[in-house]
């Protein structure tokens, strides 16, 4: 008899731990999973994109002038037809800004366009080749403003900016390739790719910072002082005042003229 009470006791207890246990492991277990995915999603992230990054700075010049090119050519804008006086003007200021730094990659032409579009704005393009838009070359009427521009661009260039931007994508795609293969229903691969997108903007604002830095020294240079640069920051603020997309792009113009001011000669 008491024996069986005995037993009776250790049943009622074991039961009670099972009941404690069913009752408290769902959501640990779960809580446990969902750290373990997000751990292995960012480690994943981290290391592909240091990775790729140690890869594509160490690439060989002629193998990363042809990565350069492959990633240029889809995205390419049509020029359009200039004058010889623009075309000169625009030789003679990307010649004298590499004058002022003879380090400046060969590997690039800097070939300098001027295409149609309702934006006013400039980009450099990974092989190093720059865009003017027509509205923004209009607004640019002495040769330090374009040259402010152009030694901008040079320096996301110069700085492998691109390239750096491109480890992102890589990391990005091939974190949500891994995740595809493991999980091909999609569920995971749908928060690992939502989760990474946002970490993928375009250059950074420290990217921009140090292209105004660059543009700065060689203004500098050149002209022995860089204040057109403030008169660009003022362009780009008026003209795009009412470009919503521009303006939360480019958050920093005030930032941006403190500092030109900080270090123009
Ligand atoms: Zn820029």
């Amino acid at each position: 008899m008491e024996d069986n009470f005995d037993a009776e006791a250790a049943k009622c207890l074991i039961d009670s731990e099972i009941t404690n246990v069913t009752e408290k492991n769902p959501i640990r277990e779960l809580g446990k999973i969902v750290v373990g995915l997000a751990t292995i999603i960012i480690s994943a992230y981290i290391i592909i994109f240091f990775v790729s990054g140690i890869i594509l700075t160490n690439l060989p010049e002629t193998r990363r002038a042809q990565l350069e090119e492959i990633l240029t050519k889809p995205s390419k804008e049509t020029p359009i037809e200039i004058s010889s006086e623009t075309y000169n003007r625009l030789e003679k200021i990307k010649n004298d800004i590499l004058n002022a730094d003879p380090k400046f990659s060969k590997t690039s032409d800097v070939k300098i366009n001027i295409v149609k579009s309702n934006d006013i704005n400039a980009y450099s393009y990974p092989n190093g080749d720059i865009d003017i838009t027509e509205k923004l070359y209009d607004e640019l009427k002495s040769d330090e403003e374009l040259a402010f521009i152009i030694a901008h661009e040079m320096g996301h260039y110069k700085h492998k900016d691109h390239l750096m931007h491109l480890r992102r994508n890589i990391a990005t795609g091939a974190t949500i390739i891994i995740f595809s293969i493991f999980n091909p229903n999609g569920d995971i691969t749908k928060v690992a790719s939502g989760s990474i997108q946002l970490s993928d903007l375009s250059f950074s604002r420290t990217d921009e910072m140090n292209a105004d830095k660059y543009a700065i020294d060689m203004l500098n240079k050149i002209y022995g002082n860089a204040k057109a640069g403030i008169k660009v920051m003022e362009i780009l603020k008026e003209k795009n005042k009412f470009n919503i997309e521009f303006m939360s792009t480019h958050p920093d113009l005030e930032k941006r003229i403190q500092y030109i001011e900080k270090y123009s000669n």
